[in-house]
Order: structure tokens, then C-alpha cells, then sequence
């Protein structure tokens, strides 16, 4: 009896393992470098997805919950307040950039609703145009595929030519530029993860779902249509060592201090910024960059904006 029930036990183990590895390999973390074990730090209150394979930064850029939710995550280091960066130019009348994207939907419809539920969501009205705000209350339309994606000539922290490591032209080649700049400055950079495909998303978050239940599942990872990795726009980065990728520790490095500084005369902007948070819906990401072009980033940064300020967005936790 106790025999039968300890292979009952072995098999649903072995079983679990094997369905784990297998969509792992599907959606392919496994060929993600094994030393990248911590996910990004979750809001306050949410449950992180753990047992997942390291470097699990696919979908994982977290919105910060609704509601709470008392599972904390433990196994991550806290991140220490960084200073403001002092010497931000003074702000200047924002003109009428003409190339803002219109975000169908009204954002007055969408406030006291319950954020992220697919209804209540705008869609983006000009996904192509590399200045789009895509953030959970804004998703993209669900057919749309960037038609331009490249692999940009940029060290990786993996070395297979897959889905996650392509941008689109534009971003891919200001990457390049980036890179190079600050290899001029001793600072070496390598990618973690870039463009993720609807698809993948939908992969992850269906999993999520099945496992957790929808509201559960949504509190730690992006709906699909909503992550700015499928713009082909965004990119996670990490010094060369590869040793704070999309983790909390990368905000204490040299690397993560030059992008900082200089990520907008590339075009980049550090897209989840400190102290941000209830605007952006997700805590700091010293590591996600996303291309928005250099005149909307140096505004951005002139002023000290979120792209949702930009676009005088709801403020996705406020
Ligand atoms: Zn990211």
C-alpha cells in the first residue's frame, strides 16, 4: 500500500517535471543561461511564479497589483534608494510632438474600472509608430505583428538567433549605437530579452492562468497585448557578466548608472523609473529600455516624465 502510494507520488512528480521542461523548452528559457535565476522583483503584495527556469524574465515585467495579496516575495535582495539624478535641464514647454500615437478608447473610461480586465482596455491606435504607449490599460491590436524585426549586432547573454533577441529595425540599429557608446565608456552591456511575439505571451499567460486562475495569474504578468516586449521596441539589459539580468541589483551597477545618463541620446528611455510606480504600474526596471526615438526620449527625460505623463495617461496604479 505505502509502496503503490510512493509511485503514485514519483509519477505525478515525474510527470509535472516533464510538462515544466517541455513548454520551457517551448517558449525557450531553457536556453537561457542558467546562472540568471532571479526574476524581477514583484510589486508589494505579489505572488512571485517560482520554479519556473532562472532567468524567467519572458512576460514577467510585473504590474503591480490591485489587490493585495499577501504572498511576498522573499528571495529577492531589496533595492536601495538611488539618488534622483541632479542634473536633469530644467523643463521646457512640451511642444505638440506630431507623432504621437492616438490611443483609441478613452482613458476617462477606463478610470474606477477594474484595471486590465480586456474591456476596459484602450487599443493602441498606431502600433507601428515607435512612440506608442502600450501599458496595461493600452494593448495592442491582436493582430499586430511587427513587420521590420532584425537581430541587432549586439552581445546577448545567450548566443542562439531566437524570437527574444530580434528588435525592430530602428530600435535594433539605435541598440547598436548604444552599445557602442558605452563600450567608449568602459561600460559593457549585453541583452537579456527583446521582442516576444504575441503568441509566446499568450503561451505564458495561458500557463499562468491554468495554474494560478486569471486574477491571480494577472497580478504577476503582463496580459498578453499589453508587454512591451511585443513591440519589438523594448529590451531587458544587463552588464556583460550577465550577473543582475532583469534582477534588482542591476540598479546598483555602473552599466545601469550610464544608461541613466545616456540612454536618451540613443533613443532609449528607461522605461519603469524610480518612484514611478503608480504611474507606470511597475516598480523600478533599471534594465528595461525601450526605444521611443532620441527627441520623445530627451523630452522625457528633460522633464522627468513617464510615457504615460506624456500622454497624459490614467496612471495605471494610482
Ligand atoms: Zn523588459
Amino acid at each position: 500500500m505505502k509502496k503503490r502510494r510512493l509511485l503514485l507520488v514519483v509519477g505525478i512528480v515525474g510527470l509535472t517535471v516533464f510538462i515544466g521542461f517541455n513548454f520551457a523548452k517551448d517558449i525557450g528559457w531553457i536556453e537561457q543561461s542558467p546562472t540568471l535565476s532571479e526574476p524581477p522583483k514583484l510589486a508589494d503584495g505579489a505572488k512571485e511564479s517560482t520554479g519556473q527556469q532562472g532567468g524567467q524574465v519572458e512576460g514577467e515585467e510585473t504590474p503591480q497589483p490591485t489587490e493585495g495579496n499577501d504572498e511576498s516575495n522573499v528571495d529577492k535582495p531589496e533595492i536601495t534608494d538611488k539618488p534622483e539624478s541632479t542634473d536633469k535641464p530644467e523643463s521646457t514647454d512640451k511642444p505638440e510632438s506630431t507623432d504621437k500615437p492616438i490611443n483609441t478608447g478613452s482613458t476617462v473610461e477606463v478610470v474606477g474600472i477594474s484595471k486590465g480586465e480586456d474591456g476596459a482596455m484602450g487599443v493602441v491606435a498606431e502600433p507601428e509608430n515607435v512612440a506608442s504607449l502600450v501599458n496595461p490599460f493600452n494593448k495592442l491590436p491582436e493582430d499586430y505583428n511587427p513587420t521590420d524585426l532584425v537581430y541587432p549586432d549586439v552581445r546577448f547573454i545567450f548566443s542562439e538567433k531566437i524570437e527574444k533577441r530580434k528588435m525592430r529595425q530602428e530600435a535594433a540599429e539605435a541598440l547598436e549605437k548604444l552599445f557602442s557608446g558605452a563600450e567608449d565608456a568602459k561600460i559593457y552591456l549585453a541583452g537579456v530579452s527583446a521582442y516576444r511575439s504575441h503568441e509566446t505571451q499568450k503561451k505564458l499567460f495561458d500557463r499562468y492562468v491554468k495554474r494560478d486562475g486569471y486574477e491571480k495569474a494577472r497580478t504577476y504578468s503582463a496580459l498578453p497585448g499589453t508587454s512591451e516586449h511585443e513591440t519589438g521596441l523594448a529590451v531587458d539589459v544587463t552588464s556583460s557578466d550577465g550577473k543582475c539580468a532583469a534582477a534588482d541589483c542591476f540598479g546598483e551597477t555602473k552599466e545601469a548608472d550610464w544608461l541613466k545618463m545616456n540612454a536618451a541620446t540613443y533613443g532609449f528611455i528607461i522605461r519603469y523609473p524610480e518612484g514611478k510606480d503608480k504611474i507606470t504600474g511597475y516598480q523600478y526596471e533599471p534594465w528595461h529600455l525601450r526605444y521611443v526615438g532620441t527627441s520623445v526620449a530627451e523630452e522625457l527625460v528633460a522633464n522627468d516624465q513617464t510615457l504615460e505623463e506624456y500622454y497624459d495617461a490614467v496612471p495605471v496604479n494610482n
